[in-house]
């Protein structure tokens, strides 16, 4: 593979032969792997991706004699760049703190079911469908193990079925591509950062032309350990554990788990998020992207809505060419019903994302206070969302991440 050299269509020329090397292991020790599965390709196998059982999945060398692996050209959990051009039809209000948007939808799967078991209004899977139905191409998506149901894995086109809904436990999409040239279509679905590990590689390799990302909107991602400390809190054991859904089936819907032998217990979304959340790994707290930027369509809540209850609708943001013309033709093709909103609506829909990203220069700062690795997250409006706190809330910034960084072990005094 030659660094310098770029065929990606979609993606203007980067500098790669400039970048620096940076060795998984340091972006692992410093807290900054996001757990997209990227190492396993990229290092052909040396490295394999394991669940870290409170962290999440992290890359391992399959035999600690073999030379460690640079990743300062394609791991999205140091190495983010905005480097799409500004163009007519994105929104200008937009650009800086959300990316490039060109159109805000708000919609849901006209099949019944997958909107009903979806976590929004099943769109992401109805878009999902629509690739692998219609146009025959393969899907990346996550889906819940057969074997532990704590544990997500990757899903083909094959378990369409199981994708609907959204898992609230780390996974690791990108360990099933590959750093050579595409010779089929993919679907791929996952976290922003899952999407901006695929973003990354298609500046390696050739993409195929008809490809496309659908980025689902990520707060954090809690740890399997979280998850089982929550299902013993609820009285239940999580090795008799035999299916567990985090929402869904309404809108958001209710968590709940359900033993071999029919018990259930059930909490509200509010409630298992509130608990859930601290079980996050530390790189969410400095994540510039919670939305999905570097896709071809993403898709969150549409929060702005006062009545939250009934069948779910999911918030769809057009952000390129490619996405607006899957999204039409679903639409078209009966996948998916939609009506175009304002585009403030991503704004009103998420304001705490918006809140979390102003603080990110600040917790980087911190960071690097304590020498750990730093990350290049460039041209991504980070500046000028810290610039909009007053001083307490800078200060508080640094200090608290300080804090946390000793909390979730990513710091430790010797
Ligand atoms: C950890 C996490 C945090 C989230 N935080 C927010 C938030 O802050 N704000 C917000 O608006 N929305 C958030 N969401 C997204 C939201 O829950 C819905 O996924 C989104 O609105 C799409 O809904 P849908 O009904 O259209 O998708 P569905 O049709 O239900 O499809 C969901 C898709 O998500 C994928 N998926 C599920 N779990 C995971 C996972 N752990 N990793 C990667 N892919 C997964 C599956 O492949 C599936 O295809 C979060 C989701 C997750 C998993
Ligand atoms: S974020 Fe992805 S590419 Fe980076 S170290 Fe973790 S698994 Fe590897
Ligand atoms: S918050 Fe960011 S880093 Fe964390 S899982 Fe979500 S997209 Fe990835």
């Amino acid at each position: 593979m030659n660094a310098s050299v770029n065929v990606a269509r979609r993606i203007p020329m980067v500098q790669l032969d400039h970048l620096p090397s940076v060795m998984v292991e340091d972006v692992v020790n410093d807290g900054l792997c996001t757990g997209c599965g990227l190492c396993e390709p990229m290092s052909r196998g040396r490295y394999r991706m394991t669940n870290v059982e409170a962290i999440g999945f992290r890359p391992v060398k399959v035999n600690p004699a073999v030379a460690s692996l640079d990743v300062g050209s394609f791991c999205p959990g140091i190495f983010l760049t905005r480097d799409q051009e500004q163009e007519d039809g994105h929104s200008a209000a937009l650009w800086e703190d959300w990316g490039p948007v060109l159109e805000v939808w708000e919609g849901f799967a006209c099949d019944a079911d997958v909107r009903h078991r979806g976590s929004s209004g099943g769109a992401v899977t109805a878009l999902a469908q629509f690739a692998a139905n219609a146009l025959g191409m393969n899907v990346v998506g996550t889906v819940a193990s057969k074997k532990d149901p704590f544990v997500n894995e990757v899903g083909g086109a094959d378990r369409l079925s199981d994708m609907p809904g959204s898992r609230y436990a780390p996974s690791s999409p990108c360990q099933v591509l590959s750093p050579e040239d595409e010779s089929a279509p993919t679907a791929f679905i996952g976290k922003p950062c899952d999407v901006a590990g695929l973003y990354n590689l298609d500046r390696l390799r050739r993409p195929h032309p008809d490809s496309f990302s659908i980025g689902i909107f990520c707060a954090g991602v809690p740890s399997v350990a979280g998850n089982r400390q929550l299902v013993r809190e609820q009285g239940l054991d999580p090795d008799q554990v035999s299916g567990l859904k985090y929402r869904g089936e309404g809108w958001p819907g209710l968590w709940r788990a359900r033993t071999h032998n029919g018990q259930t217990r059930e909490m509200t979304y509010a409630d298992s998020w509130h608990y859930l959340q601290r079980f996050r790994q530390w790189r969410c707290y400095v994540c510039p992207d919670h939305t999905g930027e570097f896709a071809d369509i993403s898709v969150g809540d549409p929060w702005y809505k006062a009545n939250r209850e009934g069948e779910g609708k999911s918030l769809i943001v057009v952000r390129t060419k490619k996405g607006q013309t899957m999204l039409r033709q679903a639409m078209e093709q009966g996948f998916i019903e939609a009506v175009r909103l304002d585009d403030d609506k991503l704004p009103q829909s998420q304001p705490g994302l918006l809140e979390t990203r102003s603080s990110i220069v600040g917790r980087l700062f911190a960071m690097r206070l304590f020498r750990l690795t730093q990350a290049r997250f460039t041209n991504m409006g980070l500046d000028r969302a810290w610039r909009r706190v007053g001083v307490r809330t800078k200060i508080r910034a640094v200090g608290a991440t300080a804090k946390r960084l000793v909390k979730k072990g990513v710091v430790t005094w010797h």
